[in-house]
C-alpha cells in the first residue's frame, strides 16, 4: 500500500503544533497530560495525521505512565517498528504503518496476553467513539 504523504502546509493547518511536534519529530508530550491518558470510552483510536485506525480501546489498560497505554495494535500491520537509540536508550519506536507518523514507543513490560506495552501520545491519536 503506498504511503499517505502531505505537505508541511497541509499537516500544519491540520494539526495543533503540539500534534506536530509529537508526529513529524518524534516528540513526546509531557507525562500525565494527554486528553487520553486515562480515558476508558469505547472506541476506536485513529492516526491524527491520516485517521488509520490503530488502536482499539478494548487493548487499552492502566499502565501508570501517565500515557495512554495498549498492549497491542488494531490489526498486525496498521502500525511500524523501529530501533530508535535517541537519548542515550535503545527503545522500539512505533510510527502509524499509513503516513509514518510518530505514535510513541513499545516497551515488553505490557500485560498478558502479548505483554508488550504500546506507549502512546495522546497528540497522535484521535478517539472515534463507539457509538456515533
Ligand atoms: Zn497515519
Amino acid at each position: 500500500m503506498p504511503r499517505k504523504t502531505f505537505t508541511e502546509e497541509e499537516l500544519k493547518a491540520k494539526l495543533t503544533p503540539q500534534q506536530y511536534e509529537v508526529t513529524q519529530h518524534a516528540g513526546t508530550e509531557p507525562a500525565f497530560t494527554g486528553i487520553y491518558n486515562s480515558t476508558k470510552e469505547k472506541g476506536v483510536y485513529r492516526c491524527i495525521v491520516c485517521d488509520e485506525p490503530l488502536f482499539s480501546s478494548d487493548t487499552k489498560y492502566e499502565s501508570g505512565s501517565g500515557w495512554p497505554s495498549f498492549w497491542q495494535p488494531i490489526e498486525p500491520g496498521k502500525v511500524e517498528l523501529h530501533e530508535d537509540r535517541s537519548y542515550g536508550m535503545v527503545r522500539t519506536e512505533v510510527n502509524c504503518a499509513s503516513c509514518g507518523a510518530h505514535l510513541g514507543h513499545v516497551f515488553p513490560d505490557g500485560p498478558r496476553p502479548t505483554g508488550e506495552r504500546y506507549c502512546m501520545n495522546s497528540a497522535s491519536l484521535n478517539l472515534e467513539p463507539m457509538d456515533k
